[in-house]
């Protein structure tokens, strides 16, 4: 969707808490029918500086207030160490993009505890939680205005070159500059068209700029030109160097660069490991890797295991 740089701001004075946060435009999708029912606290504890980047999960229960009766999240525990990438895997409708909100704070669980770096989210400021946080969504969101603009939304005050900094470690520089108008050309409508490969790119460029220590990463599951997927790949692996990163992962490639996987269906953890490991255990994650990596390119790119 490419949304006119006049409804941006229009949303932006509705949603100004959220939209300054994380990667919040690429949510506004979302927060049109979602309104966040949470309320910052009045006497908000400091998160750590420092932020060190750590997640903890425990007995997390959660159900969407439209349907309260659905157990969405049903005792969730993890832990995420500084610096740790951990891919999550799991059938449609497992709870793995719930996992995501709830981290945002768009909503609070009905149970359990969730901390980041140390202190429990809903005694934090939002925005300082959200300022520590960059998310790269499934589905990037553009605005109609420039390519610069578009990707300085990630951090407003930050300077030209450090816009175009942030395209080249994204692998974005490349295409840009071959379009007539640049940094300066206009997205949407009566300017540029972008191909998904670009728009990973952007957000991803996005992502950079933003510097922050946890990375919330939900892999696109439609598929990618060749040369645009090598290049989402290669800008990816940059973003994620030095960040924890928690990646809900639908590409064989991502998996076997993260550090731990965790398996998710009907709202529980159900199994954590390697690839390796949890191919070997014959579970629920050697069926669904079957299923879901036995096809598309990113075969092409790595030498299987005998036992897939
Ligand atoms: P996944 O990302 O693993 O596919 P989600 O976390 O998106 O799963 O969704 C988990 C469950 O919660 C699904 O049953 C889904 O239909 C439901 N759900 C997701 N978003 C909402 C919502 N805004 N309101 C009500 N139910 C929702
Ligand atoms: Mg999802």
């Amino acid at each position: 969707a490419v949304f006119a740089a006049s409804s941006l701001s229009q949303l932006s004075e509705v949603w100004s808490e959220l939209s300054q946060a994380s990667g919040a435009a690429e949510r506004i999708a979302e927060i049109f029918d979602e309104q966040p029912a949470v309320k910052p606290p009045a006497h908000p504890l400091p998160l750590p500086e420092p932020p060190r980047g750590e997640v903890g999960f425990v007995a997390v229960r959660f159900a969407y207030p439209a349907s309260p009766d659905v157990k969405v999240l049903d005792g969730v525990t993890f832990t995420i160490k500084p610096g740790e990438k951990v891919a999550i895997v799991g059938p449609s409708g497992a709870g793995k993009s719930t996992i995501f909100s709830l981290l945002l704070r768009f909503y609070d669980p009905a149970g359990g505890v969730i901390r980041f770096d140390g202190v429990p989210i809903n005694e934090a400021d939002p925005k300082a939680l959200r300022s520590r946080i960059a998310l790269v969504p499934q589905d990037v969101v553009v605005f109609g205005m420039s390519v610069a603009d578009n990707i300085r939304y990630g951090r407003p005050e930050a300077t030209d070159a450090e816009v175009m900094e942030a395209a080249k470690l994204a692998f974005a520089d490349e295409f840009i500059t071959r379009m007539p108008g640049g940094y300066g050309s206009l997205i949407g409508e009566r300017g540029v068209t972008l191909s998904g490969g670009q728009r990973q790119r952007i957000a991803i460029a996005r992502a950079i700029l933003r510097d922050a220590p946890l990375l919330l990463l939900d892999e696109a599951t439609s598929a990618l030109d060749a040369e645009s997927e090598t290049m989402v790949q290669r800008a990816l692996s940059r973003l994620m160097e030095g960040r924890t990163t928690l990646v809900i992962a639908h590409r064989l490639a991502t998996v076997l660069t993260c550090d731990r996987i965790l398996v998710m269906d009907e709202g529980r953890v159900v199994e954590e490991g390697t690839h390796a490991s949890l191919v070997a255990a014959g579970g629920l994650y050697a069926r669904l890797a079957d299923l879901q990596f036995n096809q598309g390119p990113a075969l092409a790119q790595v030498s299987l295991p005998a036992a897939l």
